[in-house]
């Protein structure tokens, strides 16, 4: 296939129903959908503009080695990289968590932003995969500040952390245990700490007709990702604010 037949056959992908992307327009789109790792000619406005230039070099590193991976498409996108690390810095957390670590970019864009004696609680039931990324977090200097645990999130451990006493909790793993989780870290997060769970537009499909021809995990976590959407917009305990970046990211404040 020539470049040009290949660049048309992805024009209005991202308007496909299950496809991951959410932004509107094919030359933001082309960047996404190749931006692991990012091919400069098709690198378009976004990312070209404001995320690619100001990735640190450490993170690009991860993303690259992420990017060889067989489940790679698990990874955040590096512009939502960007916010998190952004948001973080404007809380100025100092005490987080993460359910869900993957090769670590989304830990990592964490890391960089606390504070040096800041602290992070990472769990995945997969070591296998964060040990991929472990030399670049340890070059960064960053890995100090990580306490990384294998196994399941809500290990009894959690039990004995003390109520309130994180400022940020962030949610990307097994999308049907999430309002478990929530019911959980309302007790861990401290009032007016955040909690995100990222992937609440799950690929587009939360608007996807019934009969849409969905990739068989889309499917499957769908009416999770509906029910959580649900139950967050109507929790008292929280203020809501449901963002378009990456595949979708639900910031909750707790207010209770
Ligand atoms: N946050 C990572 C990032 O942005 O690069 C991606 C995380 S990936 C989407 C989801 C991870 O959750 C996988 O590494 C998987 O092993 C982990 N996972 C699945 N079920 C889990 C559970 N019950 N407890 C902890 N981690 C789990
Ligand atoms: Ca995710």
């Amino acid at each position: 296939m020539s470049s040009s037949e290949s660049e048309s056959s992805q024009q209005g992908r991202h308007r496909e129903a299950g496809h991951k992307s959410l932004l509107q327009s094919d030359a933001l789109y082309q960047a996404r959908f190749f931006d692991s790792p990012p091919i400069p000619s098709l690198c378009a406005y976004m990312l070209e503009t404001s995320v690619c230039p100001r990735e640190p070099e450490c993170m690009k590193e991860l993303r690259e080695i992420t990017a060889k991976h067989p489940w790679n498409i698990m990874t955040m996108s590096a512009d939502e990289g960007q916010f998190l690390n952004m948001l973080l810095k404007l809380i100025n957390a100092k005490n987080t968590m993460e359910i869900g670590v993957y090769t670590g970019y989304s830990l990592l864009a964490t890391a960089l932003a606390l504070p040096d004696d800041g602290k992070m609680l990472a769990m995945d039931i997969n070591r296998e995969n964060y040990e991929l990324g472990l030399p670049v977090i340890e070059k960064a200097g960053v890995a100090h500040k990580i306490d990384f645990r294998v196994g399941p999130a809500l290990q009894p451990f959690l039990l004995e952390k003390k109520q309130g006493s994180f400022d940020f909790v962030f949610v990307d793993a097994d999308k049907d245990n999430y309002l478990n989780y929530h019911k959980r870290l309302l007790e861990l997060v401290k009032v007016g700490g955040v909690i995100a769970y990222d992937n609440t537009l799950w690929n587009g499909s939360v608007v996807a007709p019934p009969d849409a021809p969905l990739p068989k995990y889309v499917r499957y976590y769908r009416d999770f990702v509906l029910h959580l959407n649900r139950a967050l917009a109507a929790d008292p305990r929280i203020e809501i604010c449901q963002l378009p970046v990456g595949d979708g990211v639900t910031l909750c404040r707790r207010i209770k």
